[in-house]
């Protein structure tokens, strides 16, 4: 009776609809108090929000949003779950900058990461000159690490496109941008975490610490445990960025340049690529944050001049601060006359290295400005073996997109899997390098989006039919026969780790790896 008032009294009503005989033992006492319940909200507001995502193509409301000020709070709210004879599920939310429902919880509870960072409790971004790293809240934005970093003259060494996106939610996947080359993914920068399992445990682990958890929840995808600390390694900041882009109109060229750079100790300390189907430059957007009129002039002139489908751009950058820009131009042209680009095609900018790393965010107020940003985002990000790039670029790009409307960016760079540690959770290919191809397309106007995803089914279609052994990154696979694929040889273990740290299946149901446990 006690605990029905609890949850009557804060208008918690839809899940007393669940509520049963208790399927556990005794509650906690710290489950008992009015604290746990009265976090969470059940304002159609607060729920309407966390029903919908970045991707904006599905939508699935919550019974309530949990706002923790602490993470003993998450593992409270999970052991209320457990208390139940059915367990709601529990989805961690940073920003909910997926694409296709992973943070979402369908008649269950979302925990708005965010609220842990909010009010006194809130400064959770703490560097250690000596230790060379930084304790940071998983529900931490990158943009954040970035500047209380840089107070001390240090930055993590790899980054996503994107900073707008949480600590949490990116080691979930597994973090991947121009540094990872060197430094591998963003889960592979990690010492030690902070994870409230799925059974309502708090547990610190590293690689000689609870180890099976902490490879388990790198990459993850949400399934064994909210992490809500994460130590992260970091060096000394570059000041300043001298940003190239490199136009090719051949893929060969293209790819070889861009494993030649990969495969150097110096060099560029970044490296991505783009591709820019003939359509886009021809028809596409009229303007460019990194190109000029005149310069975006040149490169239509390239597109309809060449017979093949794209115009393709490797983006290098060559961090500099101690060093002189003179020093820095010298070791840049040195570099570039190694590469193979179109003659007078190299294009330099030279920026903070805030300003580079924040480039997407710039972007996003753009497209925000234009109404293009909550639009829906039907992406498909895909990790394709060195082996099959050709075949994929020959059948995706001259194929399957060759005339496609513009519709976004396509991105397409290399990466060396050894910088890669197979203990942790994310699946890559079984190839000493492989690219990441992300076909990063919004759907503006009517029609768009079934398009797109006709386009989508195409391309993993083609993949499947011509066994070129890619494997999804930011995966959704609709079966768990899907997903035993998509793991592969550590499907096993994931599937003994679930066992292990989130039986009942509660928390992160929006993967829809494991059905829950009723
Ligand atoms: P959410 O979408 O909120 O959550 C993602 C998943 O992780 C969900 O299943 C959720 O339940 C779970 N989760 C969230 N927080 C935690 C936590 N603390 N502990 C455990 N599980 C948790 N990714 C890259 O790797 N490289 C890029 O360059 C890149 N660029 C991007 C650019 C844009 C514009 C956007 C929108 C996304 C980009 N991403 C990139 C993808 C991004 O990494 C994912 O969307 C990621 O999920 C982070 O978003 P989020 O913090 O909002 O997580």
């Amino acid at each position: 009776a006690r605990f029905a008032t609890l949850l009557i009294v804060t208008g918690f009503l839809s899940t007393v609809g669940h509520l049963g005989a208790p399927a556990f033992g005794a509650l906690d006492d710290d489950l008992l108090s009015l604290d746990v319940v009265s976090k969470i909200h059940t304002d159609r507001s607060l729920t309407a929000r966390a029903s919908s995502d970045f991707g904006h193509i599905v939508e699935a409301t919550p019974d309530g949003v949990f706002h923790p000020v602490s993470p003993a709070d998450i593992a409270a709210l999970i052991r209320f779950s457990l208390y139940q004879q059915t367990p709601f599920t529990v989805a961690p939310r940073g920003k909910g900058h997926s694409s296709r429902g992973q943070a979402l919880a369908p008649g269950g509870i979302v925990v708005d990461m965010p609220s842990l960072g909010r009010g006194d409790h809130g400064h959770r971004v703490n560097v250690s000159i000596d230790g060379m790293y930084v304790d940071v809240g998983g529900e931490q934005l990158w943009f954040d690490v970035l500047h209380a970093t840089l107070k001390h003259g240090l930055t993590p060494r790899v980054w996503t496109d994107y900073l707008r996106i949480t600590v949490g939610g990116t080691l979930s996947n597994a973090g991947i941008g121009g540094q990872v080359f060197r430094h591998g993914p963003q889960i592979s920068n990690v010492h030690e975490l902070d994870v409230v399992t799925g059974t309502g445990d708090m547990i610190t682990c590293s690689p000689g610490n609870n180890s099976d958890l902490f490879y388990g929840a790198l990459g993850g995808l949400g399934q064994f445990g909210v992490i809500t600390r994460a130590r992260v390694g970091l060096e000394r900041a570059p000041k300043r960025v001298r940003w190239v882009r490199l136009a090719y109109t051949d893929v060969h060229q293209f790819t070889a340049d861009q494993e030649l750079l990969i495969s150097r100790g110096a060099g560029f300390d970044y490296v991505e690529g783009q591709v820019q189907l003939n359509r886009t430059l021809t028809e596409g957007r009229r303007s460019s944050s990194f190109f000029s009129a005149s310069e975006l002039a040149r490169l239509t002139e390239l597109a309809l001049g060449t017979g093949s489908a794209a115009v393709y751009y490797i983006e290098g950058a060559m961090y500099y601060g101690d060093r002189s820009a003179a020093t820095v131009d010298r070791k840049l042209e040195a570099l570039l006359e190694e590469l193979s680009f179109v003659p007078g095609l190299a294009f330099v900018r030279d920026a903070s290295y805030v300003q580079f790393l924040d480039r997407v965010g710039q972007e996003e107020q753009k497209l925000r400005a234009a109404g293009a940003w909550d639009v829906p985002h039907p992406w498909l990000n895909l990790f394709v073996p060195r082996s099959r790039i050709h075949d994929f670029a020959a059948g995706v790009f001259d194929g399957v997109l060759r005339g496609a409307r513009p519709a976004g960016l396509i991105l397409m760079y290399p990466m060396n899997r050894d910088r890669w540690d197979d203990r942790m959770t994310t699946a890559t290919p079984d190839e000493d390098v492989f690219y990441a191809v992300g076909l990063l397309r919004s759907a503006v106007a009517a029609g768009d989006l079934e398009r797109l995803e006709r386009e989508n089914e195409a391309v993993l279609e083609l993949c499947d039919r011509a066994g070129m052994g890619c494997k999804q990154y930011l995966p959704h696979h609709a079966s768990q026969d899907g997903w035993r694929r998509h793991f592969g040889a550590k499907w096993d273990r994931v599937a003994a780790l679930k066992a292990t740290y989130d039986p009942r299946a509660i928390l992160s149901p929006g993967q829809g790896i494991f059905p829950a446990v009723v």
